[in-house]
């Protein structure tokens, strides 16, 4: 086993009278994927929101690596090595796939923001171990051969591997993702788990969040379960599926 990289401890999150995360604790290890899952409204989403920082969490503590992030913005949590699938906006549809894997390399620079699109102020050094990391992210993720296409013109499922790509070029530690699987096809399916696993080679460690059970029980190397805002399981994907608790959460659903 790896050491943790993302740690969870006592995270509490309440909408107004609504406890949607109580008391949740766990940990992601280095290149490990972590599958979250649980019934409908158990809080699999809040949990990804808050490690996000999309919204303030109510108590608890986020730590990624040595660095306490639970009071960070979103973009400043980005920067320290979390990352997260955000819906492609649709003014990007004019970037070429490759430019838009570029922009998502940005958050990390230390030069002009937009100089992997129009080099401005461009560091050679960094220039050459970012083509280097967007030729190896084009190639994992299958968009090579759309790598001059616009954004806007390539498939739907094509899309949502280019989210997924552009997280993975801000460099992160570990990666979120909150239903990838959604609205893909099966063999579609089965490219999103190779990419997953592929992901993990990398080193990068990702949390995924997914109804879609064979997917989960494939990619995972521990599963963790919710249910009404709390943990009632973790394990392997067998101890998981083989555990009654976790059976009965679902029959209930
Ligand atoms: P899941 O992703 O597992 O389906 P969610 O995290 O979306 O579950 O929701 C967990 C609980 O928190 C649900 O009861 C849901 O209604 C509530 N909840 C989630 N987001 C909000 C919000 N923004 N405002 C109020 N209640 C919310
Ligand atoms: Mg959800």
């Amino acid at each position: 086993m790896t050491a943790p990289v993302l740690k969870v401890d006592t995270l509490c999150k309440s909408f107004g009278g609504v406890h949607a995360i109580r008391d949740l604790s766990f940990e992601v290890r280095e290149a490990e994927i972590l599958g979250l899952i649980g019934p409908n409204g158990s809080g699999k989403s809040t949990t990804v929101n808050s490690l996000a920082g999309i919204f303030a969490i109510t108590s608890g503590k986020i730590v990624l690596g040595d660095v306490q992030i639970d009071a960070l913005p979103e973009y400043a949590r980005v920067a320290q090595g979390l990352a997260r699938t955000f819906q492609t906006a649709s003014t990007f549809g004019e970037f070429t796939v490759r430019e838009q894997i570029m922009l998502g390399s940005n958050v990390t620079r230390t030069s002009h923001p937009l100089s992997s699109v129009f080099g401005i102020g461009r560091n050679p050094v960094e220039d050459s171990a970012l083509e280097k990391r967007v030729a190896h992210i084009l190639d994992i993720t299958g968009l090579k051969e759309v790598e001059q296409k616009r954004v806007g013109t390539i498939s739907s499922a094509q899309q949502r591997f280019l989210m997924i790509a552009t997280a993975l070029a801000s460099g992160p530690k570990v990666l979120l993702l909150d239903e990838p699987a959604a609205g893909l096809v099966s063999h579609e399916r089965k490219t999103l788990s190779d990419l997953i696993k592929s992901i993990r080679a990398l080193g990068v460690s990702v949390l995924v969040i997914e109804h879609h059970m064979a997917l989960i029980m494939d990619v995972s190397d521990r599963i963790v379960v919710l249910n009404f805002g709390q943990k009632i399981a973790e394990g392997t994907p067998e101890e998981i599926r083989n555990n009654p608790v976790v059976i009965d959460a679902y029959l209930g659903e």
